[in-house]
């Protein structure tokens, strides 16, 4: 039974929370914005957080944009955020191909969507599938083959809403015939705004019909990943504890932030009720919890 530790902001401790930290870690869906729609005040609160000179970094699960295109929708929606800020589990794919040395002339199949390929491209890895595979669909007259490349030597898996049955064959193929190869989640999420009043399917089940083909389980590189966190870790100079983690999901962000050491705060704004918090099977306890990212500037 999980024990019940974590404290509502209020203006005292919301004092010490901003005097205690140099950097702000920001998931996107559910705190920023849901779906497409801005959260209220997050363009005040924001500001004003880098006007007391703390770093403020954007940290997304949702695999579909690149950091390029997510600049553009911060910009879009009124906030000055640069593409070095913002760290999508797209990006983290490819930077975790880049930091294992994955060889440049093996292939990538992707089992996602433009932000995936995107980030590959950057990276200067060559990829297959995606978007491309969209519209395949297969015949299974007798002696159908879908024949696959033999050099790739990943298969990313992200959220996929032209996911098809071509596809599930194509990366199972891939994972189970060419040797070494890797399966990679960019995140396990459930579900996600896919649009801002219902949650729709996540990652988490794309990567579950995989998990489900290939008898195999997947390197994570999103939220909750250490391997996140270390890379992240590694561009700024600034001590764990000197940071804050704020999410509206216990599995991924909060735990995220507690397993680097960070503070953590849950907002109520998105996918978590204060009753699922209270819960006494959740055994994920943020530090504080508050309504929404604004309450952290009005004390
Ligand atoms: N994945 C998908 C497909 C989503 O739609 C969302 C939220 O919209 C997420 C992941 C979670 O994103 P975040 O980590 O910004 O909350
Ligand atoms: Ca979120």
């Amino acid at each position: 039974e999980g024990k019940i530790s974590s404290q509502p902001l209020n203006p005292q401790n919301t004092r010490n929370l901003i005097d205690s930290v140099d950097a702000f870690l920001f998931d996107c869906d559910g705190v920023i914005w849901k779906g497409d729609s801005l959260i209220d005040g997050v363009p005040e609160t924001l500001e004003k957080l880098r006007s007391m000179g703390k770093k403020l970094v954007f940290v997304t699960n949702n695999s579909r944009k690149s950091r390029k295109q997510y600049a553009k929708k911060f910009n879009s929606l009124g906030i000055s955020v640069s593409e070095d800020e913002i760290f999508s589990s797209s990006y983290a794919a490819a930077m975790y191909l880049k930091v294992n040395d994955f060889p440049k002339e093996k292939k990538v199949y992707v089992i996602g969507e433009e932000g995936i390929s995107e980030e590959l491209a950057l990276a200067g890895f060559t990829s297959l599938g995606g978007t491309e595979d969209g519209k395949k669909t297969i015949d299974l007259r007798p002696n159908f083959l879908v024949e696959h490349d033999k050099s790739v030597g990943a298969v990313v898996v992200g959220l996929d809403q032209y996911i098809n049955y071509y596809k599930l064959q194509y990366g199972t193929l891939c994972i189970r015939e060419n040797p070494g190869c890797l399966f990679i989640a960019t995140n396990r999420d459930a579900v996600g705004h896919m649009t801002n009043l219902q949650e729709w399917p996540g990652a988490g089940c794309m990567v579950a019909a995989i998990c489900g083909s290939t008898q195999k389980e997947p390197i994570v590189v999103g939220k909750p990943s250490t391997f996140l966190m270390e890379f992240l870790l590694q561009k700024f100079n600034i001590p764990t504890s000197r940071m804050c983690m704020v999410g509206d999901r216990l599995d991924t962000d909060i735990l995220f932030g507690q397993n680097a050491g960070c503070r953590t705060l849950l907002v109520l704004s998105g996918v978590t009720s204060f009753s699922s918090l209270r819960d006494p099977s959740n055994n994920i306890q943020p530090e504080y919890y508050t309504s929404t990212v604004s309450d952290i500037i009005r004390t």
